[in-house]
């Protein structure tokens, strides 16, 4: 038998076909029908069958009484009522900002949106959050500041139709690989499309560019403003357009006129050739009749990486270049479902159907379709913020699911102090195997890939129905279903029986209808899509309001934005580089991103051999002459230290690296290493419109390991 499903790793949003026999997933393979992938999987998505297996599942809830207790088995409604009770406590003694939610992009947007409901409707606090948070925030804020909604205004089919492609902070041949098919595709079959990446270190994609410029770290801005100041100087800007169509130029034309290719080669460490390279980025996207950016965590994840966002975005606004076929500013999200996690405002700051928390009409909107008195004003704590708050002792209870922030949170120490001294941790999770389980006081065992039912949303707005293959192992619940028992309990303990009504739902499906409800009118209307319209006309892009016949490819094709006035917003970006800047005890710029064939934390991909083929252990790479000044070898133990902490890694010679950085990849967990992960080096300073840490670069000194 096949069931109709989506990849669960990257961001692109693969379809996939998953064979079984009604008990047990026996192979997978690409779903020819879905418009993401048209039936390609990569590496990681092909080998997903091995990964649903039995050996590290969580099959039962487990409690433990009291800290430092080992857990034992419990029932669900033991585990539920544990739960409810000491929640309810918490909330009592402490109030409702004493609680908080710490979910996942991993998450169905059904299962995201209950946990929205949940906290902000019938708790009464906005402490819920996600490790989306770490990975696609900054975008979020800059489509805001200068769109005027998170919506990503382009279409996977742009890749096909651009003349230009400049892609920043992304290194899609590894990330999103599907994705990156289909560019290379498109320069196969158009040899004379431009393509330009900027990365610090030579990537795989990087390799493949027409242009490559390696940038030191956080200095993209720089070179988008000495873009623009190109542009301008050569008359490529569309005045016509700006004129119409946005505000602020002027403020922004005044900032980039002494941002000149030089000065800007000289700040990004570009070398002699810098200036004229940048010169000719600029002339290719002005001179090309149709250009577009793609961008991913290299520029989210920075203390300015909004404006990083709004600086790219600059690029297309100023020359008019959106709307159209193969142009805008494209953002990729990491994970699967990022974007259905957006949609329901699944974030500490947001609310439902792109709603902010800090407009009162938005909260009256979402109190009235949630049937609720209101819904509380203040922010929520963001991800840095909820541990660190955690840490101070404000937090007293944290429910944690599908995510590991014991491995994947930035200065990891702090945070594993953190969930050391929370009063109550609650982990719903599928493996029982990751770095936070051993901080969990209750262990929910939860549904996963092929055993769930729900909606996915992808990088280009596209809505898949993903359908459940098996029966999850053991005991494990779908996410939402956990939920919504949760809520019921806790509802009639804290006085709010309303619970059995907002939480009373008998499968997916009707969440889904109610989320659709709530977006009715707003710019991600989906009013028009039902499981029965996805499963009869595939997946679809938003917006899909009712009475429409297909969801739309791309966004303000009319030149109007969803801001007052209908006109997008140029902004001047700060000037600031780095969070931490190399210094003589920590001269190397370390930068993080991912592996071909492995993804997140290894939860599912550390346990497929083949997928060990490309990388087979954890290693740093560095430069030939850096390890030469060190007395490094190839294949040396070296120990590498932050201003946070250490670890001990093999060191690899590199020829992507230039001198001065390093790189690691961000999966290695204690599987690997000798602590909780790479993040143990990383700083928590972030960005301060979305909040995102700087998990992409932090200084450090690397030295030989002398082990005993
Ligand atoms: Fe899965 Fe991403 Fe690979 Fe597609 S490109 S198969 S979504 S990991």
């Amino acid at each position: 038998m096949e069931t109709k499903a989506t990849c669960p790793y990257c961001g692109v949003g693969c379809g996939v076909l998953i064979e079984h026999d009604g008990a047990r997933i026996t192979g997978v393979r690409g779903d020819p029908d879905h418009p993401a992938n048209f039936g390609r999987l990569c590496t990681k998505g092909a080998t997903l069958h091995f990964t649903a297996r039995r050996e590290t599942r969580l099959l039962y809830p487990e409690l433990r009484k009291a800290k430092g207790d080992a857990r034992r088995r419990v029932s669900w409604d033991e585990a539920l009522d544990t739960a409810a009770q000491r929640f309810a406590d918490v909330i009592e003694e402490h109030g409702p900002d004493a609680v908080a939610f710490y979910i996942s992009g991993q998450l169905l947007t059904e299962d995201y949106y209950v946990f929205n409901k949940l906290m902000k409707g019938l708790i009464g606090s906005n402490n819920v959050d996600t490790n989306s948070r770490l990975c696609m925030s900054s975008a979020v804020a800059a489509y805001k500041q200068t769109l005027g909604a998170d919506a990503p205004p382009c279409s996977y089919e742009d890749f096909a139709e651009t003349d230009c492609l400049l892609i920043a902070g992304g290194n899609p041949s590894y990330a999103h690989p599907i994705a990156f098919r289909r560019i290379e595709d498109a320069k196969a079959a158009r040899p004379d499309m431009k393509i330009i990446v900027v990365d610090p270190r030579r990537t795989d994609t990087a390799a493949t560019a027409d242009l490559h410029l390696p940038i030191l770290p956080g200095t993209d801005i720089w070179l988008f403003n000495a873009m623009l100041n190109v542009l301008l100087w050569e008359g490529l800007v569309d005045n016509a357009f700006v004129r119409e169509h946005t505000e602020g130029f002027d403020a922004l034309r005044e900032h980039v006129r002494e941002i000149t290719p030089a000065v800007a080669a000289e700040v990004c460490g570009l070398g002699p050739k810098g200036a004229d390279d940048i010169r000719t980025a600029a002339l290719w996207w002005g001179q090309s009749p149709r250009a577009m950016s793609l961008w991913c965590q290299g520029l989210n994840q920075s203390t300015h990486g909004t404006h990083n966002g709004a600086a790219l975005i600059a690029l297309s606004l100023a020359t008019g270049k959106i709307g159209k076929p193969g142009c805008g500013p494209f953002s990729m999200t990491g994970q699967p479902n990022a974007m259905g996690g957006r949609e329901v405002g699944g974030l500490a700051n947001l609310l439902s159907a792109h709603r902010d928390l800090a407009n009162p009409e938005h909260r009256a909107e979402v109190a009235r379709l949630w049937g609720v008195a209101d819904v509380p004003e203040k922010p929520g704590l963001t991800a840095v913020e909820l541990f660190d708050a955690m840490h101070e002792g404000r937090i007293k209870a944290l429910w944690i699911a599908c995510t590991n922030p014991a491995q994947s949170m930035p200065e990891l120490e702090r945070v594993r102090e953190a969930l050391a001294r929370c009063d109550f941790v609650v982990l719903q999770e599928a493996y029982g195997n990751t770095e936070t389980v051993p901080f969990a006081d209750l262990m929910l065992p939860a549904a996963t890939w092929g055993e769930k039912e729900g909606t996915v949303t992808n990088s280009e707005r596209r809505i898949t129905h993903v359908n459940r293959a098996i029966p999850a192992p053991g005991e494990a619940r779908a996410d939402w279903a956990i939920v919504c028992d949760f809520a019921r309990k806790l509802g009639s303990l804290i006085g709010k029986p309303e619970a059995g009504r907002m939480f009373g739902y008998a499968g997916p499906e009707p969440i889904f209808a109610e989320h659709a409800e709530t977006t009715r009118g707003r710019d991600l209307d989906i009013t028009g899509l039902s499981y029965a319209v996805l499963d009869t006309e595939g997946p679809q892009q938003w917006p899909f309001p009712e009475g429409a016949a297909a969801g739309r490819k791309r966004l303000y094709a009319d030149g109007r934005f969803p801001t007052a006035d209908g006109r997008a917003r140029f902004v001047v970006p700060t000037g600031k580089l780095t969070a931490e800047r190399a210094d003589a005890r920590y001269p190397l710029h370390l930068t993080t991103g991912r592996l071909r064939d492995q993804w997140h934390g290894m939860s599912r991909t550390g346990k497929v051999a083949r997928l060990y083929n490309h990388v087979d252990e954890a290693r740093i790479e560095l430069n030939a002459d850096d390890m030469h000044l060190r007395g490094i070898h190839d294949g040396d133990l070296v120990r590498v230290r932050s201003r946070r902490g250490e670890i001990v890694l093999r060191a690899a010679a590199s020829g992507e690296i230039r001198s001065g950085q390093a790189f690691v990849a961000m999966h290695w967990g204690s599987n690997a290493l000798n602590s909780a992960g790479i993040n143990v080096l990383t700083l928590r300073e972030f960005d301060p419109y979305s909040k995102q840490p700087e998990l992409k670069h932090a200084t450090v000194q690397v030295e030989k390991a002398n082990l005993p």
